[in-house]
């Protein structure tokens, strides 16, 4: 086949289908999308909470739980213990397929009556405050991540230890506000680095130690603001500048963030991406449209694929061993073969199905556990499954939807819950014509506060002996919402000389996402004089930054 030009059904721009889209569609067996890429991402945001948690009692032990459910929404949602005791199986809610009525209005009703865990994590000792996440160890409000240890307040880390305020990194230790670092210990603020160590407010940097406020470094030492210095010099200044003070922070954060503007980015944030275009990829193959993407291959319109993600289209977050995999949320841990589905973890063949785990050959079902042939959560033989399953897909397939996703008015969640309001902001009114949920529960509480900023010391070693940080309710200077610190928070901050944070851990996140860019291509022109060089990148035609193609960025590289 061709590539095809179509009218997006939802935005109405555009868009093409290319020919080898054409191939995956054929090869996983589904019919060709009918809205854009962007439409189709928007979509599936908005089935998904990672952050936006409430406090609720268990429906079934009644115990207080934090849960992605605000105590409004009709469901049964239970804890952790409840949820993965062996006392109940989902299976028991399963309902007989009715072929008189469409599939998926049946689909939605099982969806209603299945009890839902409060936040899905799995083999997570003393980390009840993590959401969507898996084999994590002494965590706290991290989301999206897997196999730390000691973290805080981080978004999508893996095999990291000691962080705090972090994201995007794999294999990190003792870091702070530290985002897309790879192999790297002891650095604060930093971005984009690779293994490097001991160092400060860095960007895009590689084999460095003990630097300052460089861009585009590599395998440098006591540099600072990319000027070689001696080591005593380096120590004196990193005794002036105070960093165990807010003001110091400050004052280093501006100057840093003048300095990256008088140095040329490259176009993305592509290291050893092999015929691969979008923006934070490492180590893939044939990857397109993809942002934050490493170790995949032929991955295609996929934000998060990762640690060995292959063949995957249209996903949000597939990886630790995902194949075949077309239009799912949080499809992970040795899975293969899903289309449309949510969070289902070493699980094959799991069409249009929910929290299913160590299941194959599902359609339609939800929190079910190791189980084989199930349909709207009831158990066939082989034989029966094949013929029923057959017959759903070929009713969807006349009805043209086998392979869309669910219809958004099927999510469990207000859209102001989801990141697709991160990724795609929408006010309440607008949401709700395009047939959005929106959650009006308020969250957190305001004026609060027993800390005053302005006569709190400036930094974290000048804090009065009796000092309680458990004690103190803070108000963040961004949004005015009140927040806490936990004591390791507080002894993370002490051991590495950090002031306390003024701006809640929300605000933090949201400005370190911010500063990724959007998950969105631009085709532009390299900015270096006399070079003729175009590609695809995420900095908008209207950004300040200087882009430099590949070759051109390589002759900035220290
Ligand atoms: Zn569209
Ligand atoms: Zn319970
Ligand atoms: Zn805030
Ligand atoms: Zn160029």
């Amino acid at each position: 086949m061709e590539n095809q030009i179509k009218v997006c059904q939802n935005c109405k721009k555009d868009f093409v289908i290319e020919s080898e889209d054409f191939n995956f569609y054929e090869k996983i067996g589904v019919l060709p999308p009918k809205i854009c890429s962007e439409c189709r991402a928007q979509l599936r945001l908005s089935f998904r909470n990672e952050r936006v948690f409430y406090k609720r009692p268990c429906g079934k032990c009644s115990k207080d739980m934090v849960s992605m459910y605000s105590l409004n929404k009709p469901y049964k949602v239970w804890c952790y213990d409840c949820y993965f005791a062996d006392d109940w199986d989902a299976s028991d809610y399963g309902i007989l397929y009715d072929s008189n009525r469409p599939f998926l209005e049946q689909y939605e009703n099982l969806l209603k009556i299945v009890p839902k865990v409060g936040l899905i994590y799995m083999r997570s000792p003393n980390s009840q405050y993590t959401n969507i996440s898996a084999d994590n160890k002494n965590c706290y409000m991290i989301v999206e991540s897997s196999n730390n240890e000691n973290c805080i307040n981080c978004y999508w880390i893996q095999v990291s230890k000691d962080l705090v305020d972090c994201s995007f990194t794999n294999k990190v230790e003792l870091s702070y506000e530290v985002d897309d670092c790879y192999d790297c210990h002891n650095l604060k603020y930093a971005k984009g680095c690779h293994s490097c160590l001991d160092s400060s407010f860095m960007l895009d940097c590689r084999n460095y130690n003990d630097c300052f406020g460089c861009v585009s470094l590599r395998g440098q030492k006591y540099n600072i603001f990319n000027i070689p210095h001696t080591k005593e010099e380096y120590e004196k200044f990193i005794k002036e500048i105070k960093l165990d003070t807010t003001s110091g922070v400050e004052k280093m954060q501006k100057q840093f963030e003048e300095f990256i503007l008088k140095n040329p980015r490259k176009y993305a944030e592509i290291i050893q991406g092999v015929n691969s275009n979008g923006n934070y990829i490492k180590s893939a193959r044939n990857c397109n449209n993809c942002f934050h993407c490493y170790d995949s291959e032929d991955c295609k319109y996929g934000v998060h694929t990762w640690r060995n993600a292959k063949d995957c289209m249209d996903v949000d977050t597939a990886g630790r061993n995902a194949e075949l995999i077309y239009n799912t949320i949080n499809a992970g841990i040795d899975t293969s073969r899903q289309i449309a589905s949510s969070v289902c973890w070493s699980s094959t063949y799991a069409n249009y199905s929910s929290y299913c785990f160590n299941c194959n050959h599902v359609l339609g079902c939800i929190g079910l556990r190791k189980k084989d042939y199930c349909i709207l959560n009831k158990k066939y033989d082989k034989e029966t499954y094949e013929k029923i399953s057959k017959e759903i897909i070929n009713k969807m397939k006349e009805e043209g939807i086998w392979g869309d996703f669910l219809p958004n008015y099927m999510s469990a969640f207000g859209y102001n819950e989801t990141p697709a309001n991160e990724q795609f902001p929408l006010k309440k009114e607008d949401a709700i014509l395009r047939g959005y949920k929106w959650e009006d529960t308020e969250r957190g509480t305001y004026k609060k506060e027993t800390i005053i900023w302005d006569n709190f010391p400036e930094s974290i070693n000048d804090l009065p002996k009796d000092f309680n940080v458990t004690k103190e309710v803070f108000v963040c200077l961004n949004c005015e919402k009140n927040y806490r610190i936990i004591i390791d928070e507080f002894s993370f901050y002490k051991r590495m000389q950090i002031p306390i944070p003024r701006n809640c851990p929300e605000c933090r996140h949201a400005k370190r996402l911010e500063k990724r860019g959007p998950n969105k291509l631009w085709h532009r022109k390299c900015m270096k004089e006399g070079c003729q060089n175009e590609f695809e990148t995420s900095y908008a035609p209207d950004r300040p930054e200087v882009i430099y193609c590949e070759r051109c960025y390589q002759q900035e590289v220290y």
